[in-house]
């Protein structure tokens, strides 16, 4: 007896509702497969195959997120460290290598300036770049994060 062919989400393995067509080819349902990049945000591959996920649906999915109050926006400033010389880099290492890991709070950005001349300071400042990144939410009081990048 054959059965008539009809595509399933590879989530909810019911029909497809307001399909999603993935750059590998499998389909999912917008609200399956939203969620699932939410979570994983740039490490987001494919459910079935593993393909990496590409960035415009990761921001859509984001977009979706945020109309239904499931991620919280995060600022985050990246400062560069080209502006340091040898000994100041190796203050910020300091920090960066901390077990907060790359993260550091304006607090912590003080604490480092404390031991960087002021121009410096203000070149890391000027120079610093704004990014936002989208955080499942958890908690609904994420701060600003500062990262130090290479
Ligand atoms: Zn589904
Ligand atoms: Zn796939």
């Amino acid at each position: 007896m054959c059965h008539v062919h009809k595509i399933d989400c590879g989530i909810c393995l019911d029909q497809l509702t307001n399909s999603i067509d993935l750059d590998c080819g499998h389909k999912f349902c917008e609200k399956c497969i939203a969620p699932w990049i939410i979570t994983k945000q740039e490490n987001s591959n494919c459910p079935m195959c593993r393909n990496k996920i590409d960035a415009d649906f990761i921001e859509c999915a984001n977009m979706w997120g945020l109309q239904r109050n499931l991620v919280t926006p995060v600022k985050v400033y990246l400062y560069t460290l080209d502006v340091l010389d040898d000994y100041e880099k190796l203050i910020v290492s300091v920090f960066v290598g901390s077990d907060i890991g790359k993260f550091l709070t304006t607090y912590q950005l003080e604490l480092i300036a404390s031991d960087i001349s002021s121009e410096v300071y203000d070149k890391l400042y000027s120079d610093r770049t704004e990014k936002i990144f989208y955080m499942p939410k958890t908690n609904d009081d994420f701060p600003d994060l500062h990262v130090i990048v290479e």
